[in-house]
């Protein structure tokens, strides 16, 4: 996989519940052909939840961990191979900022809003915080099949949702991209239905910048969320901010209280459709997922040994986790 920043794109889902949230991210997968085919079989038949929502391909296969992240491999119209990391965001209460933590790893927002329903207040609460972070929304009304549907009039509401969180200029200038999760399309004109969702990559493509990053100077990552693994233990995963980490390096872990500790890093991996992929080394600008640091917290980061800088978390209040 390239690892070329111009070729990655970091998207944050927001959605109020049931608005299809779950059965758009199985449809992206499907298209970029990373959807398993044995799995579908197993998991179809009205069960609902696919790849967000289940446990159940991690544990057929015997290992790890649950994440809300997955990534999709897209290969745009002029013929470039680029990634999404899709990162889930919490669709209920926030909780000790969970979910700024995770916006800090977008760098746009996929906002999915139900075309009969309209804007709910999850949706408000998420958006508002994503705005407050900087990042601009594509709106994709959903289920525009449906026969109640509404979707220029919920085109609208979103607009005035916007304004009245004071959205700058170009958040208002929002893309929006028309789809039915459910039947497997989206297009940026409700007249003119294609076959599959291309249209709303082609969207995240354009629309949603790729990450800046400062690919040069010492590794350092802030570790947004955390997994366990009863193989591998604590599981920490950011968004490698600068430099690149690399597997087995000697690092400085910087807890939330300002304290260093001189670790070595076990495996690295990047998302890779549902999976995680081992890898070698992660440039800035991607995510990672890092084992082998103990204990790892939310609010740590993670630094080249010899340039121990603690990133500024975003308002952190979790209470430290210790492995039992
Ligand atoms: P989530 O809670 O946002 O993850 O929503 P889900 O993806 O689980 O979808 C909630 C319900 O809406 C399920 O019954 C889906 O089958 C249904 N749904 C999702 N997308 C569409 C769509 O495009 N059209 C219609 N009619 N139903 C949909």
């Amino acid at each position: 996989m390239d690892s070329d920043p111009a070729l990655l794109r970091n998207v944050a889902i927001i959605a109020h519940v049931d608005h299809g949230k779950t059965t758009l991210v199985d449809k992206l997968m499907y298209q970029s052909g990373h959807y398993r085919q044995e799995a579908l079989d197993k998991l179809a038949g009205g069960q609902h939840g696919l790849v967000f929502d289940s446990n159940d391909l991690e544990r057929e296969r015997g290992i790890t961990i649950f994440s809300k992240n997955c990534a999709v491999e897209y290969e745009d119209l002029s013929g470039r191979r680029l990634r999404f990391n899709l990162i889930d965001t919490p669709g209920h209460a926030d909780f000790g900022g969970e979910v700024e933590r995770v916006l800090t790893m977008a760098d746009g927002v996929l906002l999915v809003v139900d075309a009969f329903e309209g804007p709910m207040p999850q949706t408000r609460f998420v958006l508002q915080k994503a705005l407050g972070l900087g990042l601009r929304p594509i709106v994709v009304i959903n289920k525009v099949d449906r026969p109640d549907s509404r979707p220029d009039e919920v085109v609208s509401e979103v607009f005035d949702l916007l304004v009245d969180l004071g959205a700058d200029d170009e958040a208002l200038d929002f893309a929006t991209v028309y789809a039915s999760a459910r039947q497997g399309w989206a297009s940026e004109d409700l007249d003119n239905r294609p076959e599959d969702m291309r249209p709303l990559l082609e969207t995240i493509v354009h629309r949603v910048p790729p990450p800046e990053v400062n690919a040069d100077g010492p590794a350092q990552m802030l570790i947004t969320t955390i997994d366990f693994s009863e193989f591998v233990g604590r599981i920490g995963i950011g968004r490698v901010s600068r430099g690149t980490l690399t597997n087995r390096q000697k690092v400085t872990v910087i807890d939330r209280s300002g304290t260093p500790t001189k670790q070595q890093i076990g495996q690295l991996f990047t998302f890779d459709g549902l999976d995680r992929k081992e890898t070698q080394s992660v440039p800035a600008g991607d995510l990672c997922a890092v084992v082998g640091l103990e204990p790892i917290n939310i609010g740590d980061t993670v630094c080249d040994l010899d340039n121990p800088e603690a990133l500024p978390g975003v308002e952190i209040d979790v209470p430290t986790l210790h492995m039992t």
